[in-house]
């Protein structure tokens, strides 16, 4: 059996479905692939769906900046309705408190002014009387728990944080990818699951088409791998990994779900909150739960991963990052049980992502995601359509990168930023942060 398509995306994520969304509205004939059973079941469906814009470089904030208006205008963004209902926006703000790690946000509050965004300056005192449940005193440096001086506050209190409102998350992450499946299609895009990819066919220098698991071929003149953090496999399977300077692997991480403390309505109360000083992140789920993620902190090892077989229980990880917390909220409690999740970021050798061509003609890439691209999967969708359509029409991306207008906040970027090819940036943060 064969079919014909003008473009393949290999994977239905969060960042997938966008893609063949904005190819089907220039009228191509796109097809979604997918080994899961449907739309956002890999790592979108455990992203913790934070919709925030602090990020270490200009372009980075800049997009999540552009990303963010697409969630708020979700509804027109579709189109159109979904039997199963949209994703919702909650709108909470957020916190990031001020460090050695970040340079106390100074680069970032510059990068935020150049764009308008927003923000207040708070002193410990004033984060203290905002969130009454936080305690304000500076715990750095981030240790293990078996460190001595482990969850002893310094005498002196933190250096402060900024709040801005133009943050919240996305109540369910998978939901979202499902509306943008179901929004692809009433533009004629096909979507096809349990289905795996396991070749990549080329003829001399293009890409001819894929062939799935049971031997089914398919064909179409562009390929798009956005296959999470299976992506590295993928891009061996289409022999253009050795022309990339960037490359990417999987690494596994843990989040923690926890009752908050007492007495504090945390769902109403609490926002996105960024706390370099103790190396965690953690946000509302409801009024009495909250879920807590790493920031990465150079204490802690990475579990790079074989994404096809690593162990998907909770670990010490976990209980690590439950007390971390605990230093800076005295009243959370540490369950015995461990709740939460366990997937993978795809994580690329700056943790910056990389939106590309590849060596091979008519192959392209959205991977790197380095677990921080859910809240860009819609305007990445739009960013690579145009890469996409101004590269098979000529365009010479490598040397002459697409510049690209986003619509909603009308900023530019280069989209040579997330060039396969470049050096490392040495602006990132090299954690998830990006
Ligand atoms: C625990 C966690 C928390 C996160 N929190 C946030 C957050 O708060 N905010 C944020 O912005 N980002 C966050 N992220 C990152 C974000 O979720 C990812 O960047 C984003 O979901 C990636 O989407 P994707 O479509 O590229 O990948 P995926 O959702 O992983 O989709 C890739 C798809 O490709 C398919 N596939 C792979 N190989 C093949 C093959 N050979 N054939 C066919 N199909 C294949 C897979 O089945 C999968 O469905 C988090 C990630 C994790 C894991």
């Amino acid at each position: 059996m064969s079919d014909k398509y003008d473009a393949i995306i290999i994977g239905a994520g969060i960042l997938g479905a966008p893609i063949g969304f904005e190819l089907a509205k220039k009228g191509w004939k796109t097809l979604n692939v997918d080994t899961l059973p449907a739309a956002g079941y890999g790592s979108t469906s455990n992203s913790c769906a934070h919709i925030r814009l602090h990020y270490s470089t200009y372009d980075g904030a800049a997009i999540a900046y552009e990303g963010y208006h697409y969630w708020k205008d979700w509804e027109n963004y579709l189109g159109v309705e979904d039997e199963r209902g949209l994703a919702k926006f909650v709108d909470s703000g957020c916190v990031l408190f001020k460090s050695e790690l970040n340079n106390y946000l100074k680069p970032l509050c510059e990068n935020f002014d150049k764009m308008g965004i927003k923000w207040e300056d708070w002193d410990a005192e004033t984060l203290g009387k905002k969130i009454a449940i936080l305690d304000p005193h500076s715990f750095w440096p981030v240790r293990r728990p078996d460190d001595p001086g482990f969850g002893e506050p310094s005498s002196e209190l933190i250096a402060g944080a900024i709040f801005y409102k133009d943050g919240g998350y996305i109540n369910d992450p998978q939901l979202s990818t499902h509306n943008v499946q179901r929004a692809a299609e009433a533009k004629g895009a096909g979507f096809r699951f349990n289905s795996k990819v396991v070749e990549i066919r080329r003829d001399g220098d293009r890409v001819v088409g894929v062939t799935l698991e049971n031997g089914d071929a398919i064909d179409a003149p562009v390929v798009v791998n956005v296959a999470g953090p299976h992506s590295y496999i993928v891009n061996r399977m289409a022999g253009v990994e050795k022309g990339m300077n960037i490359k990417t692997r999987a690494l596994k991480h843990e989040v923690c779900h926890v009752p908050a403390p007492e007495g504090f309505d945390f769902g109403k109360h609490g926002s996105i909150t960024n706390d370099s000083d103790i190396g965690c992140y953690y946000r509302p789920v409801s009024r009495d739960h909250m879920l807590i993620g790493s920031v990465d902190p150079e204490c802690d090892e990475h579990e790079w991963v074989d994404p096809d077989d690593y162990d998907k229980n909770f670990t010490e990880q976990w209980t690590v990052q439950v007390m971390r917390l605990a230093q800076r909220m005295p009243g959370l409690k540490i369950p015995n049980q461990a709740k939460g999740v366990v997937d993978l970021y795809d994580v690329s050798d700056d943790w910056i992502p990389i939106y590309d061509k590849s060596d091979l003609g008519g192959f392209y890439m959205a991977v790197g995601t380095s677990g921080n691209q859910y809240k860009n999967g819609p305007v990445v969708g739009a960013m690579m359509a145009e890469l996409i359509e101004r590269c098979e029409q000529g365009l010479d991306h490598d040397a002459e990168p697409l510049q690209f207008t986003m619509k909603y906040t009308g900023l530019t970027i280069n989209a040579g930023f997330y060039s396969r090819l470049r050096e490392i940036n040495p602006d990132s943060s090299f954690s998830v942060v990006g």
